[in-house]
């Protein structure tokens, strides 16, 4: 019986086939089985029952266990592309706060500039700040040139200059091509490989004298009037890029504001200090720079004179000739004093026709003979109101520091009373004790 159903189980795997074991298998079992029945064995029904349902089951589950693999690595497979996907993304979002971060701290430090550039109104301290913050900025620079035009002519004139440690000393004080370039085309100008520059090619960056990897260069200009030119240089081609030059235009218009600022600064503080008339210092200036050097003759122990000026009977040249005449006999006079003038002379108009001066180390026998010497000039002098040639005296009174007074007061009271002197004794004269 048992050979029958061996033989049933090799008939059914033959005729299901080999690949198809599992059916084979219950195929042969139930066969077997009822060849069991009809030989009324229970156990050959049995056994052979049970092995082809335990056989469909297993296959069954085992089918289920593939499938349930299958669907497994399939997410498997998902959760890696994700995995991938969110991998990349983490990469790029680190990639771009690191640039926003960059962005962040450049803007920052820009701010910081625009701060520090508006804090300076003194011009060689506000041009210092200029190429070092440039510097500090743009990184790959190793040097850093700021010109300005010089008032009057169109030269530039180097003002500042940032090298880092190692470059090399700028010769050109005055610009190179490039900068004429710049200052001609009012453009900024980016040369990543200057010796590839055919608006340049060698002869320019030979005559530097230095080597040039790339440059960058913008003009400093304030309501269309061009101030001067801001420069980048670097050893290394291609270390200065658009980058690069993006942040220097933001300097430059930071720097030119800042410049301009300084400027009119530098003209209100003259003009506080400047008498409209005459163009010679006020009277509050003068005697503020009188207690000054009066402090400076003491602690030096030297001496300090002054001159006080009149003009002779200046109320007939306003009665003659009238109020402008006498006012361009007094800017003549003004004129004379400035281009007398001493190394450190202060010049000043004390109040009417009164003119001053301040002679810093002078003592009383060269004040004297200087008071002398500008009485005389006076006296050749002439001055042309109203088609006539008219001459003009004054009357000198001196004082001198520490013999004629201890205070500017004391000072300015005895060259009064010397000028009131020289005014009894006649007029045309110097009064110096
Ligand atoms: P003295 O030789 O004694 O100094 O005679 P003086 O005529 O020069 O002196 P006085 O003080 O009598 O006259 C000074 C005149 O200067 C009076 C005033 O009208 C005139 N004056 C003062 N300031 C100005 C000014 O800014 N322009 C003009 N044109 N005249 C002025
Ligand atoms: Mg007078
Ligand atoms: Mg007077």
């Amino acid at each position: 019986m048992a050979h029958l159903f061996f033989l049933f189980i090799l008939w059914g795997w033959l005729f299901q086939g080999p690949a198809r074991g599992v059916p084979a298998l219950v195929w042969g079992g139930l066969t077997a089985g009822l060849a069991g029945l009809a030989c009324r064995e229970p156990f050959l029904i049995a056994l052979p029952v049970f092995f082809a349902l335990f056989a469909a089951v297993s296959a069954w589950g085992a089918k289920r266990w593939q499938e349930a693999v299958q669907a497994a690595r399939l997410q498997a497979g998902r959760a890696e592309e994700r995995l991938n996907a969110l991998e990349d993304s983490g990469i790029r979002s680190a990639e771009m706060l690191r640039a926003c971060r960059e962005r962040l701290a450049r803007y920052k430090r820009l701010r910081q500039i625009a701060n520090s550039f508006c804090a300076s109104l003194c011009l060689e301290e506000l041009t210092q700040r200029i190429t070092q913050a440039t510097a500090e900025l743009i990184d790959p620079a190793d040097l850093v040139l700021l010109y300005l035009v010089s008032p009057g002519t169109l030269t530039l004139e180097l003002k500042s200059v940032f090298r880092r440690a190692g470059s090399t000393a700028v010769r050109a004080k005055t610009g190179d091509l490039f900068d004429q370039w710049v200052m001609r085309q009012a453009q900024p100008l980016l040369l990543e490989e200057p010796s590839q520059d055919f608006r340049f090619a060698e002869a320019g960056t030979q005559a530097l004298g230095r080597p040039l990897g790339s440059l960058l260069s913008v003009p400093l200009a304030s309501e269309h009037r061009f101030l001067g030119v801001l420069r980048a240089e670097s050893v290394r081609p291609r270390a200065l890029g658009p980058d690069e030059l993006r942040l220097l235009r933001i300097v430059g218009d930071l720097a030119s504001l800042a410049i301009e600022n300084s400027r009119l600064y530098d003209r209100m503080a003259e003009l506080a200090i400047t008498d409209d008339l005459t163009g010679l210092a006020v009277r509050s200036y003068f005697e503020k720079r009188l207690a000054e050097e009066m402090n400076r003759s003491r602690g030096l122990g030297i001496p300090l004179s002054i001159l006080l000026i009149d003009i002779d009977h200046f109320k007939r040249y306003n009665d003659s000739f009238g109020h402008a005449a006498g006012d361009k006999m007094l800017r003549h006079l003004a004129a004379l004093l400035r281009q007398m003038r001493w190394p450190g002379e202060v010049v000043g108009r004390f109040g009417g026709e009164e003119l001053v001066s301040l002679l810093p180390g002078a003592n009383r026998q060269e004040a004297l003979s200087r008071a002398e010497v500008l009485r005389k000039e006076v006296e050749r002098s002439q001055v042309e109101l109203r088609r006539l040639r008219m001459e003009v005296t004054v009357s000198i009174g001196t004082a001198t520091f520490p013999g004629e007074g201890q205070t500017p007061e004391e000072l300015l009271k005895t060259a009064d009373e010397r000028l009131y002197l020289a005014k009894e004794r006649g007029r045309n004269q110097v009064c110096s004790g």
